[in-house]
């Protein structure tokens, strides 16, 4: 997204009719998507422009930079926002703006804020001081209070574009050679795009997954591609990142969706029947849980290897 289609959103559109809400919850899977929004948002909100967010005024430039200083983001580190922060928060509140005609706080991770600081929270979105405007963001609202929910109103972040992440992908300096794949895999989220970017075993382990869907047949192969795959134990969320959209390509041509020159998805949809895609989705979600609880990587992937065996034999094309 652009400044130019930020304008056209009707969240845009309410800030220059004056007529926005006081709280609003961003949702996303891409966390860059979240913080660009929000930065369109706050800019929109503080700029002394015409045609607002500008985009060249100081205060749309202070936005861009994050030092507005009556723009206060929360929490200040990467961890969940604390008690604390949040009654440091709920007490800047009471206090006037310094240079502009109102504050804006801005929360990263909603999703993570525990369900007693979020009652905290509550009274002050219930009953906002003037001109004060509460921008929350989160990857998924699962563990969000309803009540907290209620008094927001909703916003679906767009999708960024591929253009627009090869873009900021080389912005950021990592190889170019690596963009498209990162791309290929990242299924529109840009966070993500750069984190497979940034990693340099990402191509090799594209490779071995590709060679899974498309070799691994027999039981005597298991051993040989479960030592290759203990190697990413610290990378485990990727193996099954990776997995999962693999699925999701062939699933959606098999549904008559999906892209007809997807040669990966192509092959995997001629191999898998849909029961057995399905049935792998559900285990890579299993995977990850299991993972939570820190079971034993190596036996998880001995697990997971088994079961693509299993699925294609019960389920066969
Ligand atoms: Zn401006």
């Amino acid at each position: 997204m652009n400044l130019n289609d930020f304008k056209n959103t009707a969240v845009c559109h309410d800030i220059e009719k004056r007529r926005l809400g006081h709280s609003l919850l961003l949702l996303s899977r891409d966390t860059y998507a979240l913080e660009q929004y929000a930065k369109f948002l706050v800019s929109a909100l503080m700029c002394v422009g015409e045609g607002k967010p500008c985009g060249v005024c100081s205060e749309c430039k202070k936005c861009q930079h994050g030092n507005n200083v009556d723009v206060l983001y929360y929490p200040r580190s990467n961890k969940n926002m604390n008690s604390a922060e949040i009654n440091e928060l709920i007490e800047a509140t009471f206090s006037a703006p310094y240079e502009a005609d109102k504050k804006v706080f801005v929360i990263s991770n909603a999703n993570g804020i525990d369900a007693g600081m979020q009652n905290k929270l509550l009274k002050t979105l219930e009953e906002p001081p003037h001109n004060t405007f509460f921008i929350l963001t989160a990857t998924e609202d699962n563990n969000i209070l309803p009540t907290i929910k209620s008094r927001c109103r909703i916003v679906r972040v767009p999708r960024i574009a591929d253009p627009e992440i090869a873009e900021a992908l080389k912005a950021s300096g990592v190889a170019e050679n690596i963009i498209p794949l990162a791309i290929e895999y990242c299924d529109h989220n840009c966070a993500l795009a750069k984190k497979y970017a940034e990693n340099p075993d990402f191509a090799d382990l594209v490779a071995l997954v590709e060679d899974i869907f498309t070799n691994f047949r027999k039981s005597w192969q298991m051993l040989d591609y479960a030592s290759k795959l203990y190697a990413y134990n610290e990378n485990f969320e990727d193996v099954i990142e990776i997995f999962l959209n693999v699925i999701a390509r062939a699933v959606a041509l098999l549904s008559g969706a999906g892209d007809a020159n997807d040669s990966l998805a192509l092959t995997v949809a001629r191999e898998f029947s849909v029961d057995c895609l399905i049935n792998l989705n559900r285990e890579c979600l299993g995977f990850v849980e299991k993972r939570r609880r820190n079971c034993n990587f190596n036996s998880l992937i001995d697990s997971f290897l088994f079961t693509i065996l299993e699925v294609r034999h019960r389920w066969p094309v």
